[in-house]
């Protein structure tokens, strides 16, 4: 099961402290959304477990994490700054400005008229200056960058300097993005400031279309160890007219949103346009000012290839997954509601273990009870130290309510820790009881095993 209606997210979210609007109390930003106490937690795990299986799984990848804020030069040859368009129509009627493609049947979506101007061009990228001085022509012109590839590419130089990688190596990054969508919608699906998490794969040309088949099949099942399930997701080809202005092929992998079958990550085979387009950059700039007399000492986007001696300008295979959109899939497929044998309604975040903002509960029995409370806290602790997660102290009193709302927030494992635990000579004496979230089922376990049980628990996929 999953969410009914993007209603029911939005409001868990609010409700329970995952995602919030952005300057809410102001009226909101358009386009902006804050994370939570809960959602915060959410999205350092999902990144975490990006990280993990892309860059210390393995051994041809290495990280990287370079500024936001880039040279206006950076985006001249990347060619954002020509062609980072959508097309956009402005409604003659109600004055409403939307982006081409989101036009349905031709009419306005506010006030459903059919008076809308020619589709014409909108630079998506955020402008700033930079420095204190404001000048007239575009000197202290700087973009805040639109996608986090391009810090890659021009530290290509400097990794290959430090590291002396050799083909097939990969780059990975996460981190922020903007985008001033024309019309931003569909809650954290379509923002103007959001992550990515990238990766530019470095390949021999010619080995390109390996690779790119590759990352699909390799991205598709990372999602589904994250939860997605395979019915939800599907591939789709871009034609070729309506490739990206880098790209040679480019496959969406689309997840079912409650909005419908949507891009959630798209894998691009970016061939050499930006390695070959800096490093063209390099030459026509140097050259322009004169800083080198020897053309062939230029800074080469290329690696040495050892076997032969001989330079490659290498291809590049881009697996570019949106953060947010992976936060709103994963919360869309773990939202269940149920029926239980009561009759009684519960709603319950099946979230996998490693990715459960909250991953473990420690509940007193009652509240009122100093020795139940203090042992109940310093198993928190104890629990705390073993380096799994956040761990919660929870003293409502009431055990139900306790469940419930661990359950509403996705926490797989609550520990209740109740009279028994403290008697001496009872069977029971040091032990609690663990209750799980998705079977609601209790067993009793002394504090001894704990930590081996909750270790294994929630080790990664
Ligand atoms: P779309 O067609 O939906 O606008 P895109 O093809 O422009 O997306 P890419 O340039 O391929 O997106 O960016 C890679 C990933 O970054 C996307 O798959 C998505 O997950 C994420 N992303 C892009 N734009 C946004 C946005 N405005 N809000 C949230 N995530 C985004």
């Amino acid at each position: 099961m999953a969410a009914q209606s993007m209603d029911q997210l939005v409001s868990l979210c609010k409700r329970r402290g995952f995602v919030f609007l952005g300057s809410e109390i102001y009226g909101g930003l358009q386009g902006t959304y804050d994370y939570g106490p809960l959602g915060v937690e959410l999205k350092n795990n999902l990144r975490q477990a990006w990280w993990r299986s892309n860059v210390y799984e393995r051994d041809d990848v290495e990280g990287l994490d370079a500024s936001i804020l880039g040279h206006q030069l950076i985006y001249k040859y990347s060619g954002h700054a020509n062609t980072f368009s959508d097309l956009m129509v402005d409604c003659r009627q109600c004055k409403s400005r939307w982006r081409a493609d989101h036009v349905v049947g031709g009419k306005c979506e506010r006030c459903g008229s059919k008076d809308l101007t020619e589709p014409r061009p909108f630079n998506m990228m955020f402008k700033t200056q930079i420095g204190p001085v404001v000048t007239d022509d575009e000197s202290s012109l700087s973009y805040l960058r639109p996608e986090t590839a391009q810090g890659i590419f021009v530290n290509f130089k400097n990794v290959c300097d430090s590291l002396s990688p050799q083909l097939p190596f990969g780059i990975a990054q996460v981190g922020k993005a903007f985008r001033n969508e024309i019309t931003p919608r569909n809650f954290i699906f379509r923002v103007r400031e959001f992550e990515q998490m990238e990766i530019e794969f470095f390949v021999e040309p010619g080995k390109d279309g390996f690779w790119f088949d590759y990352w699909v099949n390799e991205r598709v099942s990372w999602w589904v160890k994250q939860g997605l399930s395979k019915e939800n997701l599907k591939c789709f080809e871009q034609p070729k007219n309506e490739l990206a202005h880098y790209s040679k092929a480019t496959v969406d992998i689309l997840y079912k949103f409650p909005h419908g079958f949507e891009e959630l990550e798209g894998v691009a085979n970016r061939t050499d346009f930006d390695l070959g387009s800096h490093s063209k950059a390099q030459k026509e700039l140097n050259i322009q000012a004169k800083v080198v007399e020897n053309k062939d000492s230029l800074a080469k986007l290329a690696v040495l290839k050892l076997q032969t001696n001989e330079w490659i300008v290498p291809f590049v295979i881009e697996p570019s997954a949106g953060l947010d959109r992976g936060i709103l899939a994963i919360l869309n497929e773990a939202y269940h509601e149920e029926t239980l044998e009561n009759g009684s309604k519960r709603i319950v975040l099946k979230f996998k273990p490693h990715l459960a903002p909250i991953k473990v509960a420690v509940i007193p029995l009652a509240r009122n009870n100093e020795e139940l409370m203090s042992k109940a806290k310093q198993l928190r602790k104890d629990i705390q130290k073993l380096g799994i997660g956040r761990i919660v102290f929870e003293a409502t009193g009431n055990i139900g309510k306790s469940y419930r709302r661990n359950d509403e927030v996705g926490t797989p494992i609550c520990i209740t820790v109740d009279f028994d635990t403290l008697t001496e000579g009872s069977d029971l004496k040091d032990t609690v009881t663990i209750r799980d979230r998705d079977t609601m089922k209790q067993i009793r376990m002394p504090i001894a095993k704990l930590a081996d049980y909750l270790r294994e628990y929630f080790a990664s996929p």
